[in-house]
Order: C-alpha cells, then sequence, then structure tokens
C-alpha cells in the first residue's frame, strides 16, 4: 500500500490539459498524497459519437475513487450532443456547486476589494433538466422541473457552509414574484429553513435586482443560494467583476462523490498557447484537499499562491503594468507558486483551515406523502389557428365540448388571458392552453371524466398537443393562475 489516495483526473479541452498540468505539478511538489485514473472526456468522445461527452468506462472509475478533478471541456454546437458537465452533475447526484469568488486587489485589478463571497448554486434541477419540444410551428417549451427534497438540500447546504465557515450572511435569490411555483418552492423552502439557522441572517432579493447588485455592490455579500440557471449566470458576473473568469475554482458536492473544476471554461481562444491562468483549476483543487482531509497541504499551496500574485507573477489576463513583475506563461506560474510552497504572503491574510473540519453533509430526504392531492381540473393545450385566429371562435367550440362535469374558464395564449374577453392587441400564437375546472367543486375530477372531455374535444377536430392536470395540495392551489384569469 502507498498511502496515497487515488483520484479520478481528466485533462478536458481547450486549455484544459496546460492547466491540468500546471496544476498537477503543484500538488505534487506540495507533497499532496495522491494517484491518479486519468479519463478522456469532451471532444475527443463526443467526436467519436459518444452524445455525452464520456465513455461509459468512466463511469466506473469516477464512482470508485470518489474523487474527480476535471478541466474544462469543449461542448460541440450543435444539436445531439448533451452537455458532459450537466450530464455528471445530475447523474452522480452532485447537488451542490460551490463557487467562492474573493478579489484580490491590489494585485489582481478590481472595483471591490473587499469582494469575498461564495455562491451556493443547485446543481441538479431547473431548466438544465434538458426535457424541451416543438408544440407546434410557432412555439417550442423548456421545461423547469424543481423538487421539495432538491430545494431542500441546497438550502440546508447553504446554511451548514455558512455555519462552518464562519459567514454570517445567506442570501436566497429567485424570480419568485413571476414563476410562483417553481421560485416561491424556493424561496418559501429558505424562508422555513433559515429559522432553524438564527444565529445566521437570511435574506431574498428578487434575481434580477440581486445581479445587478452583485455587479455594481458585491461586498455587501457573503453567501448566495439560488437555482441552476441564475447561479451559472451570477457566478460568471461576480468571478469577472473579481479581477479575472480565470481566478475562481468550484466544486460540486454530493453524497458519495464529489467533482471540482475551474468556473470557466475551455477558452479555446488562447488554448496551446501556454498562457492561461491556472488559478481556477488549482483553486478547485485546493478545495478538493481541504474536502479530502489534507487541508494541511491546501493551506501551503493557497498561501503559496497568494504570495505569488503579492509579488507581481502574473498571468496575462492579470498582468497590470506598474504591479506586475512578471508576465508569467501557464507553466511559469506554477513553478512560481512551487518555489514559493512554505511561503506566507505578507500583505494577504494568510489561509488557515480548520483541521477537524469534516465534508458537509446533508441528510437528502424525500417530501412527507400525508398530503391529500385533488384533481380540479385540466388545462388541454391545442395547435390551433381557425381563419384567423380568433380567441372567440375557438372559446365556442371549446364551450361546446364541457359536457356534464367540467366548465371552461379561461384560454390563454402564451400565458395571457385571450378569452373571454380578449383585447385586440394581444397577439396570438398557434399555441393555446385551455383551462377546464369541474362544475361541481365538492367531488374531486376524475380520470374517466377527463378522458370523456379529451374526446369531446378530439371529435370537435380540435388537435391537442399535451395536457397538464391541475390539482390542490391539501386544498391549496397547485398551479398559477393565467395572466388576467
Ligand atoms: P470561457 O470561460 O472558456 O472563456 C471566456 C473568456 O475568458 C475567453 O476570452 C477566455 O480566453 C477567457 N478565459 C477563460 N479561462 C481563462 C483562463 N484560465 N485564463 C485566462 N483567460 C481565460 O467561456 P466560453 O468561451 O463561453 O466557452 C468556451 C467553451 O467552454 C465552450 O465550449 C463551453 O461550452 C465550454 N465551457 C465548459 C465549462 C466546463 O467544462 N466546466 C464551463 C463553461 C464553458
Amino acid at each position: 500500500m502507498s498511502g496515497k489516495k487515488r483520484i479520478t483526473v481528466a485533462y478536458g479541452d481547450g486549455i484544459g490539459p496546460e492547466i491540468m498540468k500546471a496544476t498537477l505539478n503543484i500538488l505534487e511538489a506540495a507533497g499532496a498524497p495522491l494517484e491518479y485514473d486519468v479519463i478522456t472526456i469532451g471532444e475527443q468522445v463526443y467526436l467519436n459519437g459518444g452524445s455525452t461527452g464520456i465513455e461509459d468506462s468512466s463511469w466506473d472509475t469516477i464512482r470508485k475513487n470518489k474523487v474527480f478533478l476535471k478541466s474544462p471541456i469543449t461542448t460541440p454546437q450543435g444539436g445531439g450532443f448533451k452537455s458532459m458537465n450537466v450530464t455528471v452533475r445530475k447523474s452522480l447526484g452532485l447537488y451542490a456547486n460551490v463557487r467562492p469568488v474573493k478579489a484580490y486587489h491590489p494585485y489582481v485589478r478590481s472595483h471591490f476589494p473587499d469582494l469575498n463571497l461564495t455562491i451556493i448554486r443547485e446543481n441538479e434541477e431547473d431548466l438544465y433538466a434538458g426535457i424541451e419540444h416543438q408544440q407546434t410551428i410557432e412555439v417550442v417549451q423548456t421545461l423547469k422541473l424543481v423538487s421539495r427534497p432538491g430545494i431542500e438540500s441546497i438550502v440546508r447546504y447553504a446554511f451548514e457552509y455558512a455555519k462552518a465557515n464562519n459567514r454570517k450572511k445567506v442570501t436566497c435569490m429567485t424570480k419568485d414574484n413571476i414563476m410562483k411555483q417553481a421560485d416561491g418552492l424556493f424561496s418559501k423552502i429558505f424562508r422555513e429553513i433559515a429559522v432553524e439557522y438564527p444565529d445566521i441572517e437570511a435574506n431574498h432579493m428578487i434575481i434580477d435586482i440581486g445581479s445587478a447588485k452583485l455587479a455594481n455592490n458585491p461586498e455587501m455579500f457573503d453567501v448566495v443560494v439560488t437555482l441552476n440557471l441564475y447561479g451559472d449566470i451570477i457566478s460568471d458576473i461576480v468571478a469577472e467583476v473579481a479581477g479575472s473568469v480565470g481566478m475562481g475554482g468550484s466544486s460540486n458536492v454530493g453524497d458519495k462523490v464529489s467533482m471540482f473544476e475551474a468556473i470557466h471554461g475551455s477558452a479555446p481562444d488562447i488554448a496551446g498557447k501556454n498562457i492561461a491562468n491556472p488559478s481556477g483549476l488549482l483553486n478547485g483543487a485546493i478545495m478538493m484537499l481541504v474536502h479530502m482531509g489534507m487541508a494541511d497541504i491546501a493551506e501551503t499551496i493557497e498561501n503559496a499562491w497568494l504570495r505569488t500574485l503579492e509579488d507581481g507573477v502574473h498571468t496575462g489576463d492579470i498582468y497590470k503594468q506598474g504591479m506586475s513583475t512578471q508576465r508569467a506563461g501557464t507553466q511559469e506560474f506554477a513553478e512560481a507558486v512551487i518555489a514559493r510552497l512554505g511561503q506566507k504572503p505578507e500583505q494577504f491574510d494568510v489561509v488557515t483551515y480548520n483541521k477537524e473540519a469534516k465534508p458537509i453533509n446533508v441528510s437528502r430526504r424525500y417530501a412527507p406523502r400525508n398530503i391529500e392531492k385533488e384533481l380540479v381540473g385540466i388545462d388541454v393545450f391545442l395547435d390551433w389557428i381557425g381563419e384567423d385566429r380568433d380567441p372567440q371562435v375557438l372559446g365556442d367550440m371549446l364551450k361546446a365540448c364541457e359536457g356534464d362535469f367540467f366548465e371552461l374558464k379561461i384560454i390563454t395564449n402564451r400565458g395571457v388571458k385571450v378569452y373571454p374577453d380578449c383585447l385586440p392587441e394581444t397577439f396570438r400564437s398557434d399555441h393555446w392552453r385551455c383551462r377546464y375546472l369541474r362544475k361541481d367543486e365538492s367531488k374531486p375530477a376524475t380520470l374517466d371524466e377527463i378522458l370523456k372531455l379529451m374526446s369531446n374535444i378530439n371529435k370537435a377536430g380540435l388537435e391537442f398537443i399535451k395536457t397538464e392536470q391541475l390539482y390542490t395540495f391539501d386544498g391549496v392551489r397547485g398551479y398559477s393562475l393565467g395572466q388576467g384569469e
């Protein structure tokens, strides 16, 4: 036995191989007791016909080693290719994407010298489900799916992270004023869980003003927790205002497996030139060492890295005349860090990690099942243009389909009410949502009743393209109202 821990490593695409080589050189020089299983991911796998960007045999390697250090990859543009990053995060249950961002002013120029925040991004759900359909000639849809267990895990992780890292405030960002179901559930669960952490300040911001504040006043934030897509966008904004996208590392944490990487992509524009900044991946690797219980080595590397920045050894993306002393290539930068192993920064705070800290473990729970779910109606989606897309004509046809059990309540077109009483200005696509509710509200609807309704609609010659059942949960409406309903 070598006493070394075996991890999975992928060199990736673009600048990936250069920054991985630099990072592993530093880990080795610092004495990290690691051995590597190298797997191939990304472009090469895609171009050999693997639509997921990862070979089947690599899954076992990643699952066996449990820790995966990954360089960025290039996802080919165009149809048929699924993002390998998203596939790995979701398939392995890597529910929390942790992205600390800090300003290293004045050595790395930033308008916000005190910027020091962590974005905790939900990593498995939201619009990244990748469930998309073209439903009519004019309309496509992407489904946004979120779950109570998924939201609880990420919100709890954010508070546990704040506690473990001595952070004082957690800000939740959603668009719950518009997406009352999906984002509304996220902010509701955030408020529920926040009360369990009375020592940590909790607040909520709408994502649009939140993003604006992150761009213009990021020093007011400490920990930010948000949904997958918003987290993706705001972490690039924050990385950029901190100084360079080349600096930030990130961890993707699951119950069993965790993956560590840089925030940035494969930067094909500078690939192969030995000019990329390896700091993002190095910071990901430092998070990995802490996760693996090698906090002392993480500390040594991070302090040497800070000292390197202070000494003005800078890659091109952060090079600044008057402040920088050496424009270093990727490998030269790594050598400069190696030369400073054992040294501490003189201007920045010296980094110390709690050596006793255990990885944050949020036990993931399913929702209780003792909730009464009642069917109250159905939304029927139609592909229809009629003579001149007149909602009154469609409404009359659908009224005639009601039968004994249902009543047509409203028709919307891309969410806006067009029946009854369409404003002449309201634009109509070929995609209509027609809402039927049960006439007798004292009883739940049955699937038999719904099938009869659908049969009537079919006999009327109307083309339905999908249906969505309407439920209440413990009497609370489980669907949004149409705009104007
Ligand atoms: P990018 O992050 O690769 O590059 C954006 C800009 O930042 C470019 O000008 C680039 O030169 C610069 N940059 C990025 N990293 C740098 C570094 N370490 N040092 C110096 N400069 C750096 O984003 P992009 O151009 O939108 O995407 C390129 C490819 O990367 C795409 O195929 C995309 O799908 C992929 N991507 C992969 C990941 C990942 O694997 N985790 C993440 C994001 C994007």
